[in-house]
């Protein structure tokens, strides 16, 4: 083979185009919900997301973003000098290559959490990862995504998390934590979506049904108005 056939039309080694992925943003902020709430956090968000929930609020991540090399993430992650970094979206897991860069961060040494929809296969994530996985109610108008196999692949240092939209969705999710005893897997989130669902009724519901669950609501909305690169 010459050294010619393993590069693209582009002139980039193919090593290199193996180990890329597609960026909307990296920042650095506080992380605002799931188990590392109030940490300081690097973001590393991919773009793009198969789904499109209804009341999504990073829509801007479905499409653009810029290739970045893997290492050049890890770099620019090391910059901020944070020891937890959270790789999220639109949906993670739907650029393939988003395995190699968690396995990377975890040898890098950092927390590592993933926020994904639930709706794509979590079997292959590296098991220092902490994957807070969305199971995704039905005012969400993808429930019908949930990959309930995703279920056995969940550690006790994992989360699942459900956004809920109304007392209907609140229903469904009591039903599943019943039906697949999630408590008993690793902790379960509920969080209202903003404006949908008033926080308070949401906490009330909860405390008369006696759920093991905890209750969120997302801080950078509160601190930021949910600004992006924030
Ligand atoms: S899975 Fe996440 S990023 Fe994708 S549409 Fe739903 S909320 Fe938005």
């Amino acid at each position: 083979m010459s050294g010619n056939d393993v590069r693209e039309a582009s002139g980039t080694p193919a090593a290199a185009v193996a180990e890329r992925l597609r960026i909307t943003e990296i920042f650095h902020s506080i992380q605002g919900e799931a188990d590392a709430i109030g940490w300081r956090t690097v973001f590393v968000r991919l773009t793009g997301c198969p789904l499109r929930c209804v009341w999504c609020d990073t829509e801007y991540s479905f499409y653009g973003g810029n290739w970045h090399a893997i290492d050049d993430i890890l770099a620019e992650v090391a910059s901020h000098g944070a020891r937890h970094v959270c790789v999220t979206g639109g949906e993670p897991l739907a650029q393939k290559r988003c395995l190699i860069l968690l396995r990377k961060l975890c040898d890098a040494g950092y927390e590592v959490s993933l926020e994904t929809s639930g709706a794509l296969d979590v079997s292959m994530v590296d098991p220092r990862v902490r994957k807070v996985m969305d199971l995704k109610a039905p005012d969400s108008g993808e429930s019908q995504r949930n990959l309930w196999a995703n279920l056995d692949h969940l550690l006790p240092h994992d989360q699942i998390k459900i956004v809920i939209a109304s007392r209907a969705d609140y229903e469904w999710a009591r039903a599943m934590l019943a039906e697949h005893a999630l408590t008993e897997r690793c902790m379960v989130l509920f969080s209202p979506v903003h404006g949908a669902v008033e926080p308070r009724d949401l906490a009330e519901w909860i405390i008369a049904d006696k759920l093991d669950v905890r209750f969120q609501l997302q801080l950078h909305k509160l601190l930021w108005n949910d600004a992006a690169g924030r």
